[in-house]
């Protein structure tokens, strides 16, 4: 005798802290279309393990319709599955930037200041990048002014 086919949330989740859904493009005229790298998927889930809290996937993959709309000088990380961006309820965004940086996987980190989110992406370079985005205006982090710009977050 057969089981019937639970269809619980379970066959939705494509790892213990997310489910597919979290990564789907939320344009609204693609169906949902999806494509996440495994990579980045096992990176936040070392990333909750350092949090303990739920994540918000406000921004995941993006289908070639919206990724194109915008024109984007930089290459667009989310239109290759590489990239999330991320938000917590309980931690602010600079504990939540910080405990990005302690996830190898990640190699670009970015902090948007007013739309309050952390975006992270696994590019494939050797060297991370990191910056901070505020209306507009991306300003990557070095040595020199990466602690200014953190302390007064
Ligand atoms: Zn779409
Ligand atoms: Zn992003």
């Amino acid at each position: 005798m057969k089981y019937r086919k639970n269809k619980s949330v379970k066959s939705n989740s494509i790892s213990p802290h997310f489910s597919k859904r979290d990564f789907k493009c939320k344009c609204g005229h693609c169906e949902n279309s999806f494509k996440i790298s495994l990579g980045l998927v096992g990176g936040l889930e070392m990333l909750w393990s350092k949090l303990r809290c739920h994540i918000h996937i406000i921004k995941g993959y993006q289908c070639s319709n919206c990724a194109s709309a915008k024109k984007n000088a930089n290459r667009n990380y989310h239109a290759s599955g590489l990239a999330v961006d991320l938000k917590v309820d309980k931690k602010s965004l600079k504990e939540l930037f910080i405990k990005a940086e302690e996830v190898p996987e990640f190699k670009g980190i970015g902090l948007n200041i007013s739309d309050r989110y952390v975006h992270v992406d696994t590019r494939k370079k050797e060297d991370r990048v990191c910056w901070i985005e505020k209306s507009g205006e991306k300003i990557e982090l070095d040595k020199y002014n990466r602690q200014s710009y953190l302390e007064n977050l």
